[in-house]
C-alpha cells in the first residue's frame, strides 16, 4: 500500500496553487491517461502529466529512438537509440517514479486496436504526427465519451485544442477530410523549444479537464519564433458525420498498406492480418544472414549489406535501403514471411 500523504509530499509545491486542492491532487492520481505517439511532444508530455501526479499511463508508439530524435525528444538519451519508444520512456518515467503504473504498447494505432488500448482511459493526448491518427482518435473519442487533445508541432509553430464529446467541436466539425500536404517534422524541421511549449500548454490542459476545472474552448497557435500567440473559436457543425454518431474512421476495418516515411528514405509494411511474430525465433534465424540486434520481445535491427530492416513483433517492418516499394514488399516476404 501506497503512504498517500507521504506520496502527496511529492506534490507540495503543487497544492498550494491557488485554486487548487489535496482532492484535485487525488483525482489526477486516479486518473488514467493514454499518450498516443512518443515523438516531440509524447516524450515530453508523458514526463509532465506524470511529474504532476497522474500514475496511470498508457504510452503507445510505433516507432524506435533515433540519433536524429535526441535534439527533442527529451525522455531519450544516446543509449535509447535503436530502442522502441514506448520501452524506453518506460524505462525513464519509472525511475522518476516508481509507484507509476505505465502500461505500453509497441504498435501501429488503428482501426482495430484503438478502441482496446484507450478503454477505460480519462483523456486521450494525442502527440501524434498524422491526420490520419488523429481523425481515428477523433471518432474513439466522441463513440466512447473521452476527452482528447489535439496537439501538433513544426517548424517554429505549434497548435492545441481541447475536443470534449458534447461540449466542444469536435476534430471533424473542423476538418470534413483527413487534409493531405501538411508540412512534417521530416520535411520542415522542428525546432525543440515549439514542440516543448506546445506540450507544456497541453498538459496544463490535461490537468484542467482532469480536475473538472475550466479549460479553454479555443484553438491555440504559438510562434516561438516570432512570440506570436492566437487564440481561436471552433464552432461546431450541425452535419458534422462523427457528432452525429457516425464513425467513418473507426469503422474502416483495412488498414493493410505499405506507407512510405517521408525523409528516411525508408518503407513502413503493415502486414493485412493482426500477426505475433516470435522475435527470438526470428533473431536466430535472421543472425545467421547478416547482423542483428534485438530488444526482446519487441523489435530487431538486421542489417544485410545496404539494407537495413527494422522487425516489429506486430509484424511491422521498416525498411531502408529498398529501391521502391515492390523491392520492400519483397525483402519482408523474404526475411519477415508472407
Ligand atoms: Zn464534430
Amino acid at each position: 500500500m501506497q503512504d498517500t500523504n507521504k506520496d502527496l509530499e511529492r506534490y507540495t509545491r503543487q497544492m498550494i496553487l491557488k485554486g487548487f486542492f489535496k482532492k484535485d491532487q487525488l483525482k489526477l492520481q486516479g486518473s488514467k491517461v493514454v499518450i498516443i505517439g512518443l515523438g516531440a511532444l509524447g516524450s515530453v508530455a508523458s514526463e509532465l502529466i506524470l511529474r504532476a501526479g497522474v500514475k496511470n499511463l498508457v504510452l503507445v508508439d510505433r516507432d524506435f529512438v533515433e540519433r536524429s530524435n535526441l535534439q527533442r525528444q527529451l525522455l531519450y538519451a544516446e543509449k535509447h537509440v535503436g530502442m522502441p519508444k514506448p520501452n524506453a520512456a518506460k524505462e525513464v518515467l519509472n525511475q522518476i517514479d516508481t509507484s507509476a503504473n505505465i502500461s505500453i504498447f509497441v504498435t501501429d494505432i488503428n482501426s482495430s486496436n484503438i478502441e482496446s488500448i484507450v478503454n477505460k482511459c480519462d483523456l486521450i493526448l494525442d502527440c501524434t504526427d498524422n491526420m490520419e491518427t488523429r481523425f481515428l482518435i477523433n471518432d474513439v473519442s466522441l463513440k466512447h465519451n473521452i476527452p482528447w487533445i489535439y496537439a501538433a508541432a513544426v517548424g517554429f509553430q505549434g497548435t492545441t485544442f481541447n475536443i470534449i464529446p458534447g461540449k466542444t467541436a469536435c476534430l471533424r466539425c473542423v476538418f470534413s477530410k483527413v487534409p493531405q500536404g501538411l508540412d512534417t517534422c521530416d520535411t520542415a524541421g522542428i525546432l525543440s523549444t515549439v514542440s516543448v511549449s506546445i506540450s507544456a500548454l497541453q498538459v496544463t490542459e490535461a490537468l484542467k479537464i482532469l480536475t473538472q476545472k475550466q479549460f479553454s474552448k479555443d484553438m491555440i497557435y504559438y510562434d516561438v519564433w516570432n512570440q506570436t500567440f492566437e487564440h481561436s473559436k471552433l464552432l461546431k457543425n450541425k452535419s458534422c458525420p462523427a457528432c452525429n454518431n457516425i464513425y467513418e474512421y473507426l469503422d474502416k476495418k483495412e488498414h493493410s498498406k505499405t506507407i512510405t516515411l517521408c525523409g528516411r528514405g525508408a518503407y513502413q509494411i503493415i502486414p493485412k492480418d493482426a500477426i505475433k511474430l516470435n522475435i527470438e525465433l526470428l533473431a536466430d534465424k535472421l543472425s545467421r544472414l547478416g547482423s542483428v540486434k534485438s530488444f526482446k520481445p519487441h523489435l530487431i535491427h538486421f542489417k544485410l549489406e545496404d539494407k537495413a530492416l527494422s522487425i516489429f513483433s506486430d509484424g511491422r517492418a521498416i525498411i531502408k535501403g529498398a529501391k521502391s516499394i515492390s523491392d520492400a514488399r519483397s525483402l519482408y516476404s523474404r526475411f519477415v514471411g508472407n
